[in-house]
């Protein structure tokens, strides 16, 4: 199914029951008209974090099913799968290949060569410095190849996670093959994981390469002509980062509005969010949550250093177990600039302030992205994240089958679920229609949205502060609030 101006759920194949047949039946069961689209996050076979590190793309890993459940799924929902652009696994075929074969393998310049990236006598201290990393050391891994000789590799994240040399020509033909494949099992949307650190030039610092990384975008929209599917670069960085994206055309992400959420709803204050609403493009996927943590550079000068700063103690003040070393090293953090929650313990297990978050969300322009853990307002899993000692894991709670169904019934649950259907529904959220964003006292925020006919118009009216609301569809007020816990 083409990409519908939907919400999309973001789930792992094994998240919501084991595999992608239990994941439709649960959709069927609980979820039905309040999602439109599914990021299922990596199902291809792979050797580390939790599928990032892919060994191939041809095949799903038979632990969550096949292509032909996947495409089954894709009948009902439009789907989203993740490329990484910039890494394979150490144990895909390439890289063993290279390994043995060395110098002969035929995927040699799959990889990017850290000795020969970098002239005579360098890196310098200084290169290193100015390089854009994810850990504290030179992002590169030594190889000893087969015959006993070694050399060094550029490697931005984990250990099983080898960058490739997206400037060669094998490079540029497995992508095409790799993006192609997920377009004929009718993926519509491809995540370009990572994207900005594909790039590397000498004299940079290796993110965000321009007008490189333009060329990498336009190559990969090429690799797609004739086909449904469309690219979301995925990016966390200073918000003019995506938006010069969406500029060259493409969706994007808004990962700035999970911590400016958050600072409203803590500060009681509509100035911030109001601005942010009337900056954002239309053509974006907004989030509250993902499988990662919630970003805080995203949100830099949308809040001041100072109300970002605020947030953050805020965060672990009023967060229900948000812990600043479940986001440390000890916990594995990849980016220091994340920080590790659900977003309904972000804000203290408040079924009230939950449900407005969602419902700005909502009104917030855009496609909302609703994580599968958010779906189902859940609370921090101190257990799993003890047990695997990895921070992201707060966030990550395995659900059974039954586990959900008892979920499902919590009022909270349940006006979520209304609220996110009359979302899908309504025709008033037109991504070619207009927002309109009033704050009519410090505490006030109302937003209209209206389709681009003008013949649809809903409008909230939000009291950050002592949590009032209201919302009127068409010329009728509507309320999504279950107050009792469902029986059936
Ligand atoms: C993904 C992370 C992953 C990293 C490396 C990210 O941006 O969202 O979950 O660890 O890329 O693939």
């Amino acid at each position: 199914m083409k990409l519908q101006n939907k919400t999309m759920l973001i789930t792992y194949a094994d998240s919501l029951g084991n595999n992608l047949n239990d994941l439709s039946e649960v959709m069927e069961q609980h979820f039905k008209g309040a999602i439109g689209g599914i990021h299922i996050l990596p199902i291809f076979p792979s050797t580390g974090d939790r599928g990032f590190s892919p060994t191939r793309y041809d095949k799903i890993d038979p632990k969550f099913g096949t292509w032909k459940d996947f495409e089954k799924l894709g009948e009902k929902y439009y789907l989203m799968l993740d490329f990484m652009i910039n890494h394979i696994s150490k144990h895909s075929k390439y890289y063993q290949d290279f390994q043995k074969n060395g110098e002969n393998s035929k995927y040699k310049d799959l990889f990017l060569d850290w000795n020969k990236f970098w002239p005579k006598g360098r890196p310098t201290k200084a290169d290193i410095d100015q390089i854009y990393k994810r850990k504290d050391k030179a992002p590169y891994q030594e190889i000893t190849f087969a015959d006993g000789s070694k050399s060094k590799l550029w490697n931005t994240f984990g250990d099983e996670q080898i960058d490739l040399d997206v400037r060669t020509k094998v490079t540029q033909e497995f992508i095409k093959d790799s993006v192609r494949t997920l377009a004929k099992h009718k993926a519509s949307l491809i995540r370009l994981d990572a994207f900005a650190y594909a790039v590397k030039k000498l004299d940079t610092n290796d993110f965000f390469v321009e007008p490189e990384i333009w060329e990498l975008l336009d190559q990969v929209k090429n690799d797609l002509k004739g086909t449904d599917a469309k690219i979301l670069p995925e990016i966390h960085e200073h918000y003019t980062m995506p938006m010069k994206v969406a500029k060259h055309g493409y969706y994007i992400y808004d990962f700035a509005l999970p911590m400016v959420l958050l600072y409203s709803l803590y500060s009681g204050k509509s100035d911030r969010l109001a601005a942010w609403l009337r900056k954002c493009p239309m053509k974006q996927f907004t989030t509250l949550d993902t499988h990662d943590g919630i970003g805080v550079v995203d949100a830099k000068d949308v809040l001041t250093d100072d109300e970002l700063e605020y947030t953050t103690n805020e965060l672990y003040k009023v967060g229900a177990n948000v812990s600043r070393k479940y986001s440390s090293a000890e916990y594995h953090n990849l980016d220091i600039y994340q920080i590790n929650t659900t977003y309904y313990s972000a804000l203290g297990n408040d079924d009230k302030k939950y449900f407005l978050a969602r419902l700005l969300q909502v009104f917030a322009p855009g496609i909302p992205q609703i994580y599968y853990v958010g779906l189902l307002a859940g609370k921090n899993d101190l257990k799993l994240l003890e047990e695997t000692k990895e921070g992201r894991n707060i966030n990550r709670h395995y659900y059974s089958k039954e586990e959900i169904a008892k979920e499902v019934k919590r009022p909270v649950v349940q006006s979520l679920i209304n609220l996110l259907r009359f979302r899908n529904e309504e025709a008033a959220f037109d991504l070619d229609g207009s927002i309109e964003v009033e704050t009519p006292s410090e505490n006030e925020i109302v937003i209209i949205r209206m389709n681009r006919e003008k013949t649809h118009k809903v409008t909230a009216n939000i009291n950050l502060k002592n949590l009032n609301y209201s919302i009127n569809a068409n010329g009728k007020k509507i309320n999504f609030n279950i107050k009792k816990e469902l029986t059936v």
